[in-house]
């Protein structure tokens, strides 16, 4: 079965209107395989802006719209929180949940983030769920300890049923803005143990959830990273800011 293909982009709090406008300009120059969608998550301030520059229909069939984080409440006296329904009425269909940045320097749980998970896939959003090791645990071996870790909370909150609806990104943390790239070999073994994780629970489903690699994916290493087996896409910082190399990128992708 052929999975579809993701590319998406993360800018974090960088980027800007101009920047808006320039992705969705360069965007508009790709001939993208079919299967492949391409999802830009800038800032929520510059989502309706993206909305609005990339609503040609042409365009709006191969980019979505993705947030980087949503509030586990639907309304009410939460601060500096967006709701799921505030990014639905920007044109969001996507949304990164759990992402390590969220996990470390927001002190996100893996219960938070299933809640958040369920949340987002009760009103239509599609969860980008991050998960990833730090480098330690990467030597000690606990890699798969942690995955399973990360992602058994979000089973428990949403069932493995749910997972058809989701889409996890594998981003070893140590690979994170570093530019010291999981190698293919490595990030597939991962991927494939991630997908072998969900088969325990439910095979058909497993079968279907897109896994994006993340970490320090570029021009010139993505094309040997999605040729892997079990890896769908890609979820990508820094090189998703400058235009003509995010294209290289989504190019690379079948
Ligand atoms: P990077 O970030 O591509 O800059 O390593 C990826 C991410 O954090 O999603």
């Amino acid at each position: 079965m052929k999975r579809r293909s993701i590319i998406a982009a993360n800018w974090k709090m960088n980027g800007n209107l101009s920047l808006v406008s320039d992705m969705v300009s360069g965007l508009n120059q790709l001939q993208l395989n079919e299967n492949v969608e391409v999802v830009v998550c800038p800032s929520f301030p510059y989502l309706p802006a993206f909305s609005y520059a990339a609503q040609d229909e042409n365009l709006q069939r191969m980019i979505q719209l993705g947030a980087q984080n949503v509030s586990e409440h639907q309304s009410g006296a939460y601060t500096g929180e967006v709701s799921t329904q505030m990014l639905q009425e920007c044109g969001v269909k996507y949304v990164i949940i759990g992402h390590s940045e969220r996990r470390n320097y927001y002190k996100e749980t893996s219960t938070l983030i299933a809640h958040k998970v369920a949340k987002a896939l009760e009103s239509g959003l599609t969860p980008i769920i991050c998960i990833g090791e730090s480098e330690m645990e990467r030597d000690s071996d606990q890699t798969n300890t942690v995955l399973s870790a990360q992602l058994q909370p979000v089973i428990d909150e949403i069932g493995i049923e749910k997972f058809a609806d989701v889409v996890i990104a594998y981003e070893p943390v140590w690979a994170i803005g570093t530019g010291k790239t999981a190698s293919p070999e490595m990030a597939q073994e991962t991927h494939h143990f991630i997908r072998t994780f969900l088969a325990d629970n439910q095979v058909d489903v497993a079968e279907k959830v897109p896994l994006l690699y993340g970490g320090s994916m570029n021009a010139a290493n993505c094309e040997k990273l999605l040729a892997q087996a079990d890896i769908d896409g890609g979820l990508i910082g820094g090189a998703s800011l400058k235009v003509d190399e995010f294209k290289v990128i989504c190019s690379a992708a079948k």
